[in-house]
């Protein structure tokens, strides 16, 4: 067949919708044009599915389902090729945590007050599995008792699709590059997020300092340094802690392990049955 006709074969079939436009398989140092522009008619598709979901505070619970149903099927296997990523081919040291399919069993946290910037703020809902927002709870009133005061959950539990959502989103803030996007967005499946086993809390003072804009303002408050020395007597761990090889620091990002509270008091619940 001549190149001609290949050519035009390609722009028909883009036409009607049966090519999937850009390379076999997606660029991860830079995403080809073709590919940038699915990127954004996926997200203007996905706008309004967002929308909803955020007017109803409930995107954390987002399932593929959900996330999948606007899109033709074209659209779907692209989407699929970023959620098929693998963390460990593109250099990222957190290991898979799996998936979090947004119907597991959580606890919403509703109404908790910060203030930031001298304004007086409710933070959008949070959901936590039930066993972790127990150990938390207990570990800022233990917190309140010692200080005065208590850190809030600025960003809980993150279904695996609402994280594949914001790594899409977040691309163009890294010109594209899937490389570069890893570094900070993690990938569906590699979220402490979303990881019940490993659910990880972004947490937030009261008057409104969170860390993500400073880090360094977060290092400073008295409630990380009591963080620091007593979260491990409730299960809590710092999981990206200063100075370790190939991680940002995040002092406000900590995670629950079961395993931790069990050895911090020596006994260990029978191991529960496999199903
Ligand atoms: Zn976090």
């Amino acid at each position: 067949m001549g190149k001609k006709i290949i050519q035009m074969l390609i722009i028909v079939g883009l036409g009607l919708g049966f090519v999937r436009p850009g390379s076999a398989s997606l660029n991860l140092d830079k995403l080809s044009s073709m590919d940038v522009e699915q990127v954004q008619n996926l997200l203007a598709k996905l706008e309004p599915l967002i929308k909803e979901r955020e007017s109803a505070q409930s995107l954390a619970t987002l399932t593929f389902d959900e996330l999948y149903a606007p899109l033709n099927e074209f659209e779907q296997s692209f989407l699929k090729e970023f959620q098929n990523l693998k963390g460990d081919e593109l250099g990222v040291s957190i290991p898979f945590r799996g998936i979090a399919t947004g119907k597991e069993e959580l606890t919403v946290i509703k109404d908790q007050q910060v203030t930031i910037n001298d304004k007086v703020t409710i933070l959008p809902p949070q959901y936590l599995p039930p066993n972790v927002n127990e150990k938390y709870l207990e570990m800022v009133g233990a917190m309140e008792k010692d200080l005065g005061k208590r850190l809030f959950v600025e960003s809980g539990y993150r279904s695996s699709a609402y994280q594949l959502y914001l790594f899409i989103f977040y691309l163009k803030n890294h010109e594209y590059s899937i490389r570069e996007t890893v570094k900070w967005v993690a990938l569906p499946g590699y979220s402490e997020h979303g990881a019940p086993q490993f659910q990880a809390i972004d947490f937030i003072s009261a008057n409104g300092i969170s860390g993500e804009e400073n880090p360094q303002l977060f290092e400073d408050l008295q409630e990380y340094h009591w963080l620091f020395e007593n979260a491990s007597r409730f299960g809590f761990i710092l999981s990206y802690p200063k100075g370790k090889p190939g991680i940002t620091f995040e002092p406000w990002h900590w995670h629950y392990e079961q395993s931790e509270v069990d050895s911090a008091d020596g006994s260990r619940p029978p191991t529960p049955p496999v199903h």
